[in-house]
């Protein structure tokens, strides 16, 4: 097959499945040209991506699922989009999410919800749940997504596919809307440890549009086929509870497998875990506020006309969801002088905290291994209390605030619904991750 005539089926494919389901924005209507012209020795040459909307796509729509982005077409590249094209991979289209990544459902899109590829009454996760539908369904053989408290991991897990958060920097953010700077990362989602593989290998490494990238040269496929060397495996349970019987069930059957595998498995206890949610939601709000402080209508985005300028301002940042707005309130509220010190002080603190205890906890063991999320996707519409949203992040936030790279991979299913474990490595060592969940594949 040609890459256009790939091109065609994936397009035919969206046609007939995606208005069921609801992953993409926006397709590359550019895209058979595109193939047309490739240059076939490109070592990706014809990869299909679809790449989620908060990452930006040159002269392709670019709405971070916000209408305040409706109409932007950006003029330039997110690096991680222009190392994939430079390299011959295709953008397919660009994929929904809750706008600008606040949410864990895909619920929050401005635009509409996205629903799961293995039962349409259920979320596919969030907020990268159109990339995670997307490759779920095989609307795309591989997708970008953004994590910022679990948005590639927790989707994956609800779709039965494989999530990469990478280690805070390995994959330039250049081009990366920004929610919260300091957790925010982008990561692959695919059917295949192998194609994460890939991706992570086109991607990451140092890249001077972001001064917190790593000069870290990426070694996934290499990685891949060595042996591996004997591990500890952590298994941390302190704390955490609320698991449903088939997430339980898949914890065990994993440990197992990685048993089998030679690993040696030990329960460890990471005290600080627990908590990391309450930091996470003053931490990243406060980022999101600052972040989002741009969109006042002056210099790119909606603009609601006045010929007043507060009003304009003000109607223009009316155009936010209400879970934005949530955000922006929430995050204004913790940097305001008088409660800086107790609440953004406090959660800076933690964060020190929570790393620390990770470093201590890597030196006795190699690897971590946890759920992604209690439980496998819920219903649309369950979970109208914010709470209850924010309690979704549970397992995933803690490896944002440290830093660390997780890998949610498919661990089994809970009766139609697929459940997804998380696994941890230290600081740069994201390969090693890849490598062990490759065996259990
Ligand atoms: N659900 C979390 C939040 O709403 C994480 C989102 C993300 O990783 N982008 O903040």
């Amino acid at each position: 097959l040609s890459p256009k005539e790939v091109a065609q089926a994936y397009l035919e494919r969206i046609a007939k499945l995606d208005p069921g389901i609801g992953a993409y924005l926006t397709l590359n209507e550019r895209l058979l040209e595109e193939a047309e012209a490739l240059d076939p020795a490109l070592p990706l040459a014809g990869l299909m991506v679809a790449v989620k909307d908060n990452i930006v796509t040159k002269g392709l729509r670019t709405t971070a699922g916000s209408r305040l982005l409706q109409d932007f077409i950006p003029p330039y590249e997110a690096t991680a989009v222009a190392r994939l094209k430079a390299r011959g991979a295709l953008v397919l289209g660009k994929t929904n999410l809750d706008e600008f990544g606040m949410g864990s459902s895909t619920e929050h899109s401005a635009f509409f919800p996205t629903k799961n590829p293995f039962d349409p009454t259920r979320v596919p996760g969030g907020s990268s749940g159109g990339s995670a539908a997307a490759v779920a369904a095989d609307l795309a053989p591989l997708a970008l997504g953004s994590d910022t408290g679990g948005s590639v991991r927790q989707p994956a897990a609800f779709s039965g596919v494989y999530g990469l958060k990478p280690t805070y920097g390995r994959v330039s953010r250049f081009g990366l809307i920004a929610y919260a700077s300091s957790l925010d990362q982008i990561g692959p989602l695919a059917r295949s440890v192998r194609d994460l593989a890939l991706l992570m290998d086109a991607m990451a490494g140092l890249d001077s549009l972001d001064a917190t990238s790593l000069d870290l040269p990426p070694r996934f496929q290499q990685a891949l086929e060595e042996p591996l060397p004997p591990l500890r495996l952590g298994v941390v349970r302190e704390g955490l509870s609320g698991n449903t019987p088939g997430v339980e069930r898949a914890l065990e059957e994993a440990l197992r497998v990685f048993e089998g595998l030679g690993l040696r498995v030990k329960e460890v206890s990471w005290p600080a875990l627990p908590l990391a949610l309450n930091a996470y939601y003053i931490l990243a709000p406060a980022e999101a506020s600052s972040n989002l402080a741009r969109y006042d209508g002056t210099l790119y985005g909606a603009r609601v006309a006045s010929e007043d300028l507060e009003e304009m301002v003000g109607r223009t940042r009316a155009l936010f969801g209400l879970e934005v707005k949530r955000r922006i309130l929430m995050g204004t509220f913790v940097l305001a002088s008088g409660y800086y010190e107790a609440y953004y002080a406090r959660a800076q603190a933690f964060r020190r905290r929570l790393k620390a205890e990770a470093k201590a906890l890597f030196q006795e063991a190699d690897l971590l291994l946890l759920p992604t999320a209690p439980h496998p996707a819920f219903p649309l519409g369950s979970r109208p209390d914010p709470l209850a949203l924010y309690r979704e992040d549970l397992y995933t936030v803690g490896a944002n605030l440290t830093g660390l790279p997780a890998l949610s991979f498919p661990a089994g299913f809970e009766g139609a619904l697929p459940v997804g474990l998380q696994l941890l490595a230290p600081w740069g060592e994201d390969e090693r991750l890849l490598q062990v969940a490759h065996r259990f594949e």
